[in-house]
């Protein structure tokens, strides 16, 4: 059987963005070719909290206190020195619920509430945590609403797709914080959420300006695609319309694609459900957004990336559907669906980080395909020998296109190597330990099973060499 789709993984500004073409088997030659969004600054938003993290804590003023007061004080504020916020905050809090301490101590502690819960909501918000970390950066913003505080909050929400709570959190931090361009640019993905493109836009204009400034660090680049896709998805909307099912927003063309929305809605439930079972893998909390454009407009929307993606993960689903006569095949558009949903829902549970390129790609057609009838392998007519180790890593849109196309296919080779390998259960294993903080090295992501890299690619290779596909029966 062939393979049905070859997908490309695209780093975007703001996340990590996966594509899938379609490549029918041999994706080789130059339409497995695509440019790479590079992202727009160096530096992750969530380590703009850092000057967070380093609010101060003030030592009091001498007297007042007794040894039983200088003790905690001294517990806490070593923990908290050292950088351990968590471990000072919950001193903190026992202290606080404790009758031992003197009203001196009590105020002092009081004072220094506010640095203890910024510091240790940064701390969880940066392991992903944004349960706990909205916890505590709410307490702060209830004693003074300092901007950390907000932008903690406006992040977390954001990261959780909460997009009502994060756009309020987001405008307080904004209307102080003007010029915090990380910010608007997450900003514009929570305004594009809600249907607000001429915002968005107005925005994205701004910033492409100000890269245009003498020592900014931003990519201009990468903001002018980003303003295109924006104004593309704008000239879209007028014409849209969303619905909602348990876990997914589906917004696509009024009169276009009807015919097709409750077909999308129940393989995109239908696919969570069983990626949930067989899996492990968690219903969203919040909907996932999927936006359906005609095929003729895709490419307005999502900048930057090639003429025949047939799905783009980037946050969003995004899906081309081609118009009659020459319609979408449903089944294609199910693999397309469930490829991208794989992503959605990796991203979900491992805190959006970038993962190696031969396990997202190989879990993503593997789950695609699970049950599917694109389940099984079959090797190109000149198959050729097995990519070095280096190069599953990376994004693949660094090799070349030969290479790029073969890399698809090798990394669903991999996976079915881990199954034949450890049993059918394996990927379970894999998928149920990954976690916002867990390791997403490629060694890191084979040690449930008792695995490394090297061990998995070694048998690949093998496999390979020996024209065998790999099979756990
Ligand atoms: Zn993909």
């Amino acid at each position: 059987m062939r393979l049905k789709l070859l997908a490309l993984a695209m780093g975007v500004a703001g996340g990590i963005a996966y594509a899938t073409w379609p490549g029918h088997g041999e994706c080789a030659g130059e339409s497995c070719a695509s440019s790479v969004q590079a992202p727009v600054s160096s530096q992750p938003v969530t380590e703009g909290g850092a000057d967070a993290a380093q609010k101060t804590m003030t030592l009091p003023a001498a007297g007042g206190m007794s040894p039983t007061d200088e003790a905690a004080m001294k517990r806490i504020y070593a923990a908290f020195a050292t950088g351990d916020f968590v471990g000072a905050l919950t001193q903190a809090d026992s202290a606080t619920s404790a009758a031992d301490f003197s009203a001196e101590f009590r105020k002092w502690l009081g004072q220094q509430m506010p640095s203890l819960l910024i510091s240790a909501g940064w701390a969880k918000l940066r392991l992903g945590d944004c349960d706990q970390g909205i916890d505590w950066l709410r307490r702060a913003v209830a004693i003074e609403p300092v901007a950390a505080a907000v932008k903690g909050l406006a992040v977390c929400y954001y990261k959780q797709k909460h997009m009502m709570q994060a756009r309020e959190y987001f405008l307080t931090y904004l209307a102080e914080q003007p010029s915090d361009s990380e910010m608007l640019l997450l900003y514009t993905d929570v305004l594009e959420s809600e249907g607000r493109f001429t915002d968005a836009v107005e925005i994205l204009k701004q910033l492409v300006a100000l890269a245009d400034k003498p020592g900014s660090t931003l990519d201009k680049a990468s903001l002018t695609q980003r303003l295109t896709s924006m104004q593309g998805r704008e000239r879209e909307s007028s014409s849209m319309q969303t619905e909602a099912s348990r876990n997914f927003r589906l917004t696509f063309r009024s009169g276009d694609h009807e015919d097709l929305v409750a077909f999308v809605m129940q393989a995109l439930e239908d696919a969570v459900d069983e990626y949930h079972e067989s899996y492990g893998l968690p219903a969203p909390q919040s909907p996932i957004e999927v936006v359906m454009y005609p095929s003729n407009a895709f490419q307005s929307v999502t900048a930057g990336g090639p003429s025949w993606a047939e799905g783009l993960y980037d946050g969003r689903i995004r899906i081309p559907v081609r118009q009659a006569p020459q319609t979408t095949d449903r089944a294609d558009l199910d693999v397309v669906l469930r490829h991208e949903l794989v992503h959605a829902l990796l991203a979900l549970v491992n805190d959006s980080r970038s993962l190696p390129s031969w396990f997202s790609e190989g879990i993503a057609q593997r789950l695609s395909c699970a049950n599917r009838a694109c389940s099984g392998f079959q090797f190109p007519p000149t198959a050729g020998g097995f990519l070095p180790q280096d190069s599953f890593i990376t994004s693949y849109l660094a090799l070349s296109a030969v290479n790029a196309g073969r890399a698809y296919q090798q990394s669903l080779f991999m996976v079915m190597a881990i199954e034949a390998l450890k049993g059918e259960q394996a990927l379970r294993q894999i998928l149920t330990n990954l976690t916002t903080n867990s390791d997403l090295s490629s060694d890191g992501l084979m040690a449930p099973i008792g695995l490394n890299f090297s061990a998995v690619y070694s048998a690949s290779s093998d496999y390979w060499k020996r024209r065998q596909v790999p099979s756990s029966r």
